[in-house]
């Protein structure tokens, strides 16, 4: 056995820090339960290739390169998820991130609305990104489907809102537009500030 790549981050805030726009049993479920099975997902895949390669067996490619596509994404948007929230997070966002939403999609409110937009209408499970596109150089809005499809190669995640059932349906039920106006009161812009930082200097 290879040793665990992949661990589950901890919140930094407490499970009902963010009530009552997201429940506290919601964020303990969704981050003990649900994440934390993306996490043991990805190991067991990278866990299942290294032993596979080393037997030089391949038949099982392509169940392995997807059991890893879709738990390492549902772990790296988690990731990026959780920190993207905060109990003093809210309204707007601020300097070049702000110029940045209204010099590419006309501004915040057009933003917003394609970004719930998005987040609303995925057929199944799904995210609604908004991304740092790095060859254009630009943001983008984009509806990824499951974790990981219908992306585009190479952005990367500034903000992520997740709209799997899991992660409203406990408290909202089949009211997720009350959950996706709500989600708006709880985002941490200096996050999404900062991974903006991170990735503008990124070229391909
Ligand atoms: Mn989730």
């Amino acid at each position: 056995m290879v040793t665990d790549i992949y661990s589950l981050p901890d919140l930094t805030y407490d499970p009902g820090a963010l009530e009552p726009h997201i429940s506290g049993r919601i964020m303990e479920l969704h981050h003990d339960k649900h994440h934390a099975a993306y996490v043991k997902g990805a190991n067991t895949a990278l866990a299942e290739l290294h032993e596979r390669r080393e037997k030089g067996d391949f038949t099982a490619i392509s169940m392995l390169e997807k059991n890893l596509a879709f738990n390492v994404s549902g772990h790296v948007l988690h990731s990026v998820f959780w920190t993207n929230l905060s109990p003093d997070g809210g309204g707007e966002p601020t300097g070049e991130l702000g110029e940045l939403v209204d010099e590419t999609f006309g501004g915040f409110p057009v933003f917003r609305q394609q970004m719930t937009e998005a987040a609303s209408t995925i057929q199944g499970s799904g995210w609604a990104l908004a991304s740092w596109e790095p060859v254009a150089g630009r943001l983008v809005v984009q509806q990824v489907f499951d974790h990981q499809g219908n992306h585009g190669q190479g952005t990367v995640p500034l903000l992520a809102i997740d709209a799997w059932e899991h992660a409203y349906y406990l408290q909202y039920e089949n009211r997720k537009a009350d959950y996706f106006d709500a989600i708006w009161n709880v985002v941490n812009w200096a996050d999404v500030s900062k991974r903006l930082d991170r990735a503008r200097p990124l070229a391909t």
